[in-house]
């Protein structure tokens, strides 16, 4: 990848600087295993985190917390137990294949054995995982091992886009690259997670809030609204 564009990385920097002045630096740690945060991700597609939480532990404790019961179980079981989180139709096979690789490959319920792989090498591997894209994994990574991976959702996307610090129609993997280029990995974690809160509070999909946005010196949108219409790029 070619180096950065040095005023693009200064922008970057006062988009983090402004978001931790804003919502402080949260503290980085592991909620979940590996294993059980790829389960909760998948469940998480197109939800929100309480109705994906919900279906995690209404499945483990329907099984008693024995993911073997969950594997062996009738796919139909699965689905009711995960009804909440929705797309139960192409979730629970997911979930089910996933277990069978794990323990067809390794024999446990694990993913610990990705802490000894490079960055992008365990990026590709869990990305082999049914359902599993560029933002399942990175998740996993930067929320379970703390591995330098960078999560693009919509929220981030929306603000990477609006902000100019990609191109007006970049897509999600786009994304990812450019911030892995202009930031370093000690940052994703705080970054992913503030520039999630202010997709929902202020950088709204609809309504955007500039008049109370911290970032409007340095947003594009903001700039050039009601001239600000997609690019090609
Ligand atoms: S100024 Fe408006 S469009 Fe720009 S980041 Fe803030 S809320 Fe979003």
């Amino acid at each position: 990848m070619s180096e950065a564009d040095p005023e693009l990385k200064v922008k970057a920097q006062r988009v983090y600087d402004l978001l931790i002045q804003e919502y402080g630096a949260p503290e980085w740690r592991p909620r979940r295993s590996g294993f059980e945060q790829l389960i909760h991700t998948i469940l998480s597609a197109n939800t929100n985190d309480r109705n994906a939480a919900a279906a995690f532990e209404t499945l483990k404790q329907s099984y008693d917390g024995d993911w073997d019961a969950v594997r062996a179980a009738p796919l139909d079981d699965i689905k009711e137990a995960i009804r909440v989180a929705g797309m139960y139709n192409q979730k629970a096979p997911h979930i089910v294949e996933t277990l069978e690789i794990l323990h067809r490959e390794e024999g446990r319920y694990s993913l610990e054995h990705i802490r000894a792989m490079p960055p992008a090498d365990a990026q590709t591997y869990l990305q082999r995982f049914p359902g599993v894209g560029h933002k399942t994994a990175s998740i996993v990574l930067l929320f379970s091992y703390g591995m330098p991976a960078f999560p693009v959702d919509t929220h981030v996307q929306r603000l990477t886009q609006r902000l100019g610090i990609s191109g007006r129609r970049a897509a999600a993997q786009k994304i990812k690259a450019v911030w892995e280029q202009l930031l370093p990995p000690e940052t994703f974690f705080t970054l992913h997670v503030n520039q999630i809160q202010h997709g929902r509070t202020v950088c709204k999909a609809r309504n955007p809030r500039c008049a109370v946005c911290v970032l409007h010196a340095s947003c594009d949108y903001h700039a050039r609204r009601g001239d600000w219409a997609p690019d090609p790029s």
